[in-house]
């Protein structure tokens, strides 16, 4: 980083820092961060800082406070800890629904054709556009933090995953990972919830991860944050290319059993 950019950083940091009351209110008793070391709070608060500087907030029929914009930045942070405030160039605006919201679009088919389609969602990412996030999914997401859900997360995923210009579920690798190793462990294992699937067997994951390559991606980020001992159990090939990606090892941050 340039002499300039660094002065800059530190003038955000200082200039906008997140008040430290509002910091632990928005994030001191979510199960989600505890077992971070002292260094990656701190690492984290100053991500947020910049994630909320650089990101605007609306809110549709909603009031959006200051904890709420904390506690999506932070979520949205997380995964970017070791990794970087870059990785988040290219868009600025995150949308807040109150609860999950209606989309009503067309959508054209591998063929060709063109079909009318009505979704309830509680997230969406769009490319290089915005976050759009039902607030009620969230606050349920924080509660149940060790389920395995968590929408901020998976959108943010898909804004990983976009950074080589489309979502096919594979984000740009670090120098030193092997493609074929991250194509095995995700073909496999998509592979496994499709048959499973099919053959209506129970799953443990959310099954919304068996609807492409770029779910599947998405959804395992949420589970590798959330539910990584639940991660590593059935898929170990998997954690370990998302370890590897994301930098982090979310199953060293569980309390000993
Ligand atoms: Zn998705």
């Amino acid at each position: 980083m340039n002499i300039f950019k660094r002065a800059y950083r530190r003038y955000i940091l200082h200039r906008h820092a997140i008040p430290h009351d509002l910091w632990l209110q928005a994030t001191e008793q979510q199960t989600l961060f505890q077992g971070l070391t002292a260094v990656e709070k701190a690492h984290l608060r100053e991500l947020s800082t910049f994630f909320l500087h650089q990101k605007m907030f609306t809110g549709v029929n909603t009031d959006i406070s200051a904890v709420m914009r904390i506690r999506v930045a932070a979520q949205a942070c997380l995964p970017i800890l070791a990794l970087g405030i870059s990785l988040f160039a290219g868009w600025s605006t995150i949308i807040i629904y109150p609860e999950a919201f209606y989309v009503d679009r067309d959508e054209t088919d591998e063929f060709g054709f063109v079909h009318h389609n009505q979704k309830i969602l509680s997230g969406e990412a769009w490319l290089r556009g915005p976050v759009i996030l039902s607030w009620s999914d969230i606050e349920q997401d924080l509660q149940h933090a060790r389920q395995g859900h968590n929408v901020v997360i998976h959108e943010i995923a898909h804004k990983l995953d976009m950074l080589n210009g489309c979502t096919n579920g594979m984000p740009p690798l670090h120098p030193g990972m092997i493609i074929e190793d991250w194509t095995a462990a995700f073909t496999h294992a998509f592979a496994f919830l499709q048959e499973n699937i099919e053959h209506h067997h129970p799953i443990w994951i959310d099954p919304y991860a068996a609807t492409n390559p770029a779910e599947c991606f998405a959804v395992f980020s949420e589970y590798f944050f959330c539910a990584p001992k639940l991660l590593k159990s059935h898929f170990p090939d998997v954690y370990r290319q998302l370890r590897l990606y994301y930098r982090q090892d979310p199953l060293l941050r569980l309390p000993a059993a």
